[in-house]
């Protein structure tokens, strides 16, 4: 897979507010913020989008929802918090390396747009 600028994030080539890390995933502030809190999960292994993930990444899979947990509940958000992927261009998936959007710190509608 080519590298996105989130490879770049994880390899410190370019800055990031980062919030968590471990050998599997990075969890850093969304540049442009949609709620009061919004911190992207990635992995480090590069998968561009989820329906590029196989059986082989299934406990990366589980890791990541479990670490967007952990990081909306020690950002204040134990609670409430909406978690997003967008998968392809037509979902509103811009940046193509895997990533989990945590939302909280205000009120979501349903459905999105
Ligand atoms: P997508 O639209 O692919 O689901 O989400 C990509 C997210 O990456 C967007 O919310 C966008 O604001 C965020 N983003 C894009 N470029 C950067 C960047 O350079 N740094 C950070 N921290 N976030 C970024």
């Amino acid at each position: 897979m080519s590298e996105t600028l989130f490879t770049k994030i994880i390899n410190r080539e370019i800055p990031a507010e980062i919030v968590y890390e471990d050998d599997q995933c990075l969890a850093f502030k969304d540049i442009n913020p949609q709620a009061p809190l919004h911190v992207l999960v990635i992995p480090k292994k590069s998968i561009a989008k989820l329906a590029h993930a196989t059986p082989e990444d299934q406990a990366l899979l589980g890791h990541l929802l479990l670490t967007a947990n952990d990081v909306a509940r020690d950002q204040g958000h134990a609670d409430d918090f909406r978690l997003v992927i967008n998968n392809g261009i037509e979902a509103g998936q811009s940046v193509f390396h895997l990533h989990v959007h945590i939302l909280a710190g205000r009120s979501f509608s349903w459905p999105p747009g």
